[in-house]
């Protein structure tokens, strides 16, 4: 069975079977192996889900017409239910919500001087939370923040497991992508500090792309070989970075 891991900042560790696919959202400081444990723990539940969906499924495809694609309507499904919502774009242009690590999250106002995330709101102070651009502001601060502690964390893990070291680890405003290719060959990893907004398979998979820069300066054959054999559902997360797009306009 496919288990798909998304990472969130919220206290939760969730499990839905869909589709002959386990989504499990956790929080980042929920490691792997705990969470083999939870899935192990639970393993009851999820079988019996799956029976259920099976036999669900078998009934579809019986009275389904027989030209229907049924991986197209799945898919389309899916895409539906990832995109963010057009009102939700323009309350986060607004400053009135942002996207951390995947997730939407209200963007309120706090009691204190403080900037931190709390459940599903990021609460910043009164005085920030004034007008648009000073909100703008207080997020982006909160992102680049969040770039420094927790992305830099996860190239680090990435750059062990592959042997790898930068010389340098840079979180900027990277006016054109998300990564900043063209300073790779000097082992400098510079990527756009708003990668915290996205979520962890889409990080991981720029976070590969900057180090497979370090082999392969351009992006030909054998740069997408190198990384289609690090993440081979790569082209699917290049088409999902496309939906987190309008979020390098803010
Ligand atoms: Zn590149």
């Amino acid at each position: 069975m496919k288990v798909v891991v998304t990472r969130t900042l919220k206290n939760v560790v969730k499990i839905k079977y869909d589709n002959g696919m386990l989504n499990v959202v956790a929080n980042c400081f929920v490691t792997r192996k705990r969470l083999r444990k939870i899935i192990e723990e639970n393993s009851a539940w999820i079988n019996a889900k799956k029976e259920k969906d099976d036999s669900k499924q078998a009934e579809k495809i019986q009275t389904q017409a027989p030209c229907e694609p049924l991986n197209k309507a799945h898919n389309l499904a899916r895409r539906t239910e990832r995109e963010i919502d057009s009102q939700v774009i323009k309350e986060i242009f607004a400053g009135k919500k942002t996207v951390i690590m995947g997730d939407v999250v209200n963007v309120v106002k706090s009691m204190s001087n403080k900037t931190y995330l709390e459940g599903s709101s990021l609460y910043i102070s009164e005085k920030s939370f004034a007008d648009r651009e000073s909100r703008v502001k207080a997020i982006k601060a909160f992102l680049r923040k969040m770039a420094g502690l927790y992305v830099a964390c996860e190239v680090s893990s990435f750059g062990s497991s592959a042997s790898l070291c930068p010389s340098k680890i840079e979180f900027k405003d990277v006016s054109d992508g998300w990564v900043k290719c063209s300073l790779a060959t000097q082992r400098i990893l510079c990527v756009d500090y708003r990668i915290t907004q996205l979520p962890l398979n889409l990080r991981t998979y720029l976070i590969a792309h900057a180090f497979a820069h370090f082999y392969i300066p351009t992006h030909d054959e054998n740069f997408w070989n190198y990384i289609s054999n690090l993440l081979p559902r790569y082209e699917d997360y290049r088409k999902q970075l496309d939906e987190y797009d309008f979020l390098k306009d803010i």
